[in-house]
């Protein structure tokens, strides 16, 4: 055969690792090297950065091969829809950071939390779901998979009791994002955890803001994590994707959904992620320095009355946070002494924040969720998510932190 052989990873990959590194496979808790390193299986090219498998389809060796690999057993490559080296080395990246048996990699971060509901519930199952979540989440869960006869509860996040008495004896799934979007709230992973495994559901955290350079939310007793890798895994902005961790049993099922229907991860795509996670930790670490002294700087100023960020010491959530996340993350809010009119003239007056929704760049990007992220929603619906009118969100970049303090200090002279 002429191509490289992959290596089964489940066989070869630490065969080929000490290969290549000359050394014994590394430790778990090593996160920022398994970043950079974990999941690579060099071809007999030798190349030393991971490459872009841009194929659609793979080669037999003979007819009795191809009737082989279509039989499986897995993973041999067929057919990019169904697996492909790039995307499997980010796939096995993630799983190692997540503390996950196994990942799927998909087409985008909606994609991840579709697939995850459409592999693992049923018409007639209920789903618990935290009022805080990312908009469009909150429109495929309260709009679409009510279509398909999935019920669903919006329950307030941080109401411990909410979450127990919505538990009804077809409740499958218990689904939430912590720290929410874009209030900051914290919720309590461990009595989340002891809450959905009582009611035999599966409990299913978005771990978009923390990724797991702050949070392993697997390890907290969560069952499944979903990301859109579109944000800080990326890091820098340039590609849409999504991911899925947990425990193989149910990431079969994913396997089986994403292969069907087809919201799969593109090569290139994936190797763009790849490179994004090799500065992961570095990164998160300096989103939460910025965002932090971004977050004590506000709360000082006057024309502000309320700061959202968890790391500030008067939030409800910060003692909650230190015993589960490493850091704060990058994204906060405000609410500005003002109505929707002040927040609007505040982003128009900055000039180096991107207006943009985007989250989880090294730019720093700036919005108003009321009337862009979050204005799909219903009054009701955005009353009860608490988005005030007078509400900004920011997500911190990496910028030096005094330029983007004096951006805001433009907003605030135009409020
Ligand atoms: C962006 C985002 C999503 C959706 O991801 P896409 O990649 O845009 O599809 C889901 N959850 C959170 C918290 C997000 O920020």
């Amino acid at each position: 055969m002429s191509d490289p052989k992959i290596p089964d990873p489940k066989s070869d990959q630490s065969q080929s690792r000490n290969r290549a590194e000359g050394r014994t496979p590394l430790p778990d808790s090593m996160f920022a090297t398994q970043a950079i390193r974990a999941g690579h299986n060099r071809t007999h090219e030798g190349e030393h950065a991971e490459p872009i498998f841009a194929t659609s389809s793979f080669i037999f060796e003979s007819a009795a091969d191809a009737a082989a690999r279509f039989k499986g057993p897995e993973p041999s490559n067929v057919y990019s829809r169904y697996t492909n080296p790039t995307v499997r080395n980010f796939e096995e990246r993630i799983a190692m950071l997540e503390g996950a048996e196994q990942a799927v990699a998909t087409a985008s971060g909606m994609s991840a939390i579709l697939s995850t509901c459409m592999s693992l519930l049923k018409a007639g199952d209920h789903v618990i779901c935290s009022s805080s979540l990312f908009g469009t989440t909150i429109s495929l869960f309260g709009n679409i998979m009510q279509r398909f006869g999935v019920e669903v509860t919006f329950v307030a996040p941080t109401n411990l009791t909410e979450w127990e008495n919505a538990v009804r004896p077809n409740t499958q799934m218990l689904f939430l994002e912590t720290p929410s979007n874009p209030l900051s709230e914290i919720i309590d992973l461990r009595t989340l955890a002891a809450i959905s495994k009582k009611a035999e559901a599966l409990l299913v955290v978005d771990n978009v803001f923390c990724t797991p350079a702050l949070q392993k939310p697997l390890e907290l007793g969560a069952d499944i994590v979903v990301h859109s890798a579109t944000k800080y895994i990326d890091g820098q902005g340039r590609c849409v994707g999504g991911v899925v961790a947990g425990r193989a049993e149910h990431m079969k099922e994913l396997v089986v959904f994403l292969r069907t229907a087809g919201p799969t991860m593109s090569p290139f795509n994936a190797w763009v992620f790849l490179k994004g996670l090799e500065t992961l930790q570095l990164r998160m670490d300096a989103h939460c320095n910025n965002a932090q002294q971004l977050a004590e700087w506000l709360d000082q100023q006057p024309q502000v009355e309320k700061v959202y960020y968890a790391g500030l010491k008067t939030h409800p959530g910060h003692e909650l946070a230190l015993s589960q996340q490493s850091g704060f993350g990058g994204v906060l809010s405000f609410e500005l002494k003002g109505d929707q009119s002040a927040a609007w003239r505040f982003i128009d007056a900055t000039i180096l924040c991107s207006l943009t929704a985007n989250l989880g760049d090294v730019k720093t990007t700036i919005v108003h969720p009321a009337t862009t992220t979050h204005g799909r929603l219903t009054n009701e619906q955005r009353a009860e998510a608490g988005i005030r009118d007078s509400l900004i969100r920011v997500a911190v970049g990496l910028e030096n932190i005094a330029d983007i303090k004096a951006d805001m200090s433009r907003g605030f002279a135009a409020v």
